[in-house]
């Protein structure tokens, strides 16, 4: 008799979007698929970005084997120099995913000292008792894979993030026979990706965005300007693709948007002709109606290129009368604000706008598979056991609603972060809780990481102090009706009032003059140039708050 159990424990992205991370366990080897973070609410003030709570695997360290990585997305390897700084374990994924997180380990210092292994689909390889076969899917972005995990008990799929693309740009097919084999020998559960699940029908091929990007293309009589996410790289591609037949120069604006083409252009997925690309300064030479500029920001990110050229603050993305921008991707819930600012700047600039309004023709299709999709997967695979993976708990409902009446499956389970889930080839229960939530780090260091707000907020008072930086703008006039006032709290040593208050009136001096009608971004410059000021003269890191007054 087998009183042995697989456990499956999610720690992230079952009961909220992003920050997808999962371990796997079997007796004493335990390995973790993704690694992700997820972009906080604005009322998380000042916190960069947010991480899963890792506890468990900190506690269970000598068991934990390796990381392995479905795709390139942040909100699956965004977490990985939080998760690497605690634990050294090697860490698994295909070639295009392992050159982003080569930069992002570099980022933070990690990348000498870790372990990276590239995997290949159909190419199965052996951590502890799991072996485990790469499955080539579409999504948004390229070489993206699903994982078959041959355990004791039985083959585990988890599908990572996919559509099903039947005509993908890069003509690497999804790999629906490897699934149907699976299906064939039978697969213990099948854990699917459940983002798009309240969408009827198939989610559109990323080609289906073509036809109406080219009438853009051939309608703008001035310059255009193209942005989506830096990860599309097949959106990239198709922008690259339509510049060169409407006989535009290519100029690629955005650190970001930079090193992904670079990445996408070494690795083979876009070929972009000679001659096609051009510096930025170059520009000049060109008449609008033959540029194009791929620039990053799509989300309003109010640092980005695109945020910057709306209000007339980039020295190479001017933006002029005429001029066509295009925002081709989908507003993420939380953005709303940042991106409707950053397209009110663009139509003061008498640019034209188009974005993802739904109902102007396809401008951006998603990378997650709608329903049918799911349906037909799981035809495929036919599993006992279907868990629905990556989404809050109403998406994870609903999908364990539609798998079952596929009929194609024993039953469906929720399963939420935290939960420990044992099966074996006869039973599947949820067995105990393991502790899981989200951790904020603040901008810079790996290491800043707080449980909670409020203990945030009392260790850096305690620790690096904290300064009030008050502008008292008068409305009529539009300008700072005194010099700002700054208060600071928790500074022993040496006064540096004096030098920030120049540093304050230095950075909205340098703001144009309708940057400084967007209070936005006029608190988000003024904190980050007097954290950099701060930093640098003091080597502490106080919280800082930016407070705009009318009067
Ligand atoms: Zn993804
Ligand atoms: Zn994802």
């Amino acid at each position: 008799m087998q009183t042995k159990k697989l456990k499956i424990i999610p720690l992230g992205g079952l009961g909220e979007f992003g920050m997808n991370c999962l371990a796997l366990r079997w007796e004493d080897d335990i390995i973790v698929i993704d690694a992700g973070l997820m972009f906080p609410e604005s009322e998380l003030l000042g916190v960069d970005i947010v991480v899963p709570d890792i506890s468990y695997l900190v506690e269970n360290k000598a068991h934990v084997r390796a990381i392995i990585l479905t795709h390139g997305h942040m909100d699956h390897i965004g977490a990985l120099p939080w998760i690497l700084s605690e634990i050294k374990v090697p860490v698994y994924a295909t070639e295009f995913t392992l050159a982003y997180v080569e930069g992002n380990l570099e980022e933070n210092q990690l990348l000498d000292e870790t372990e990276l292994i590239e995997i290949v689909p159909r190419e199965k390889f052996t951590i502890g008792p799991f072996t485990i076969e790469p499955i080539h899917v579409t999504h948004s972005l390229v070489d993206a894979v699903s994982l078959a995990i041959e355990t004791p008990v039985g083959i585990v799929i988890h599908t990572g993030d996919f559509k099903i693309d039947l005509a993908p740009l890069d003509g690497k097919l999804f790999d629906l026979h490897t699934f149907a084999e699976y299906g064939k020998r039978g697969v213990l559960a099948l854990l699917q990706d459940s983002t798009n699940v309240d969408r009827t029908g198939y989610t559109p091929g990323e080609a289906a965005v073509i036809p109406r990007l080219d009438e853009i293309f051939s309608r703008t009589k001035k310059k255009l300007f193209f942005s989506c996410f830096s990860s599309s790289i097949y959106r990239i591609r198709i922008a690259l693709d339509l510049a060169r037949q409407h006989g535009r120069k290519v100029a690629v604006i955005g650190r970001s948007m930079m090193e992904s083409t670079e990445i996408a252009q070494d690795l083979g997925y876009i070929d972009i002709p000679q001659g096609l690309v051009i510096n930025p300064g170059q520009m000049r030479d060109y008449p609008p109606e033959q540029l194009m500029l791929l620039i990053s920001g799509t989300q309003g990110e109010p640092m980005s290129a695109l945020s910057r050229a709306a209000v007339d603050n980039h020295k190479h993305a001017i933006i002029e009368a005429g001029d066509t921008v295009v925002l081709s991707s989908r507003i993420i819930p939380g953005n709303e604000k940042s991106i409707f600012r950053v397209i009110d700047h663009l139509y003061r600039r008498d640019a034209q706008v188009i974005y993802d309004n739904g109902s102007n023709g396809l401008i951006h299709v998603s990378g997650h598979g709608s329903q049918e999709e799911m349906r037909l997967l799981i035809n495929l695979v036919r599993p006992k056991y279907l868990i629905p993976i990556h989404g809050n708990y109403g998406n994870l409902h609903k999908h364990a609603q539609i798998a079952m009446e596929t009929g194609a499956i024993e039953h469906a389970i929720v399963i939420e972060d935290g939960d420990v889930l044992e099966l074996d080839k006869k039973d599947v229960r949820k067995h105990d809780k393991v502790a899981t939530g989200r951790v904020l780090i603040d901008s810079g260091s790996s290491t800043d990481v707080v449980e909670d707000l409020v203990l945030r907020d009392r260790r850096i008072l305690s620790e690096d102090g904290m300064v009030l930086v008050i502008l008292a703008i008068n409305k009529r006039l539009g300008k700072l009706d005194q010099p700002p006032e700054i208060v600071m709290r928790g500074f022993g040593a040496g006064d540096i009032t004096e030098q920030a208050r120049d540093n304050v009136l230095q950075t909205l001096h340098s703001l144009s003059a309708e940057e400084k009608t967007d209070y936005g971004m006029v608190k988000e410059k003024v904190r980050v140039e007097l954290k950099r000021m701060i930093q640098k003269t003091t080597g502490r890191r106080p919280m800082i708050m930016p407070v705009i007054l009318e009067i």
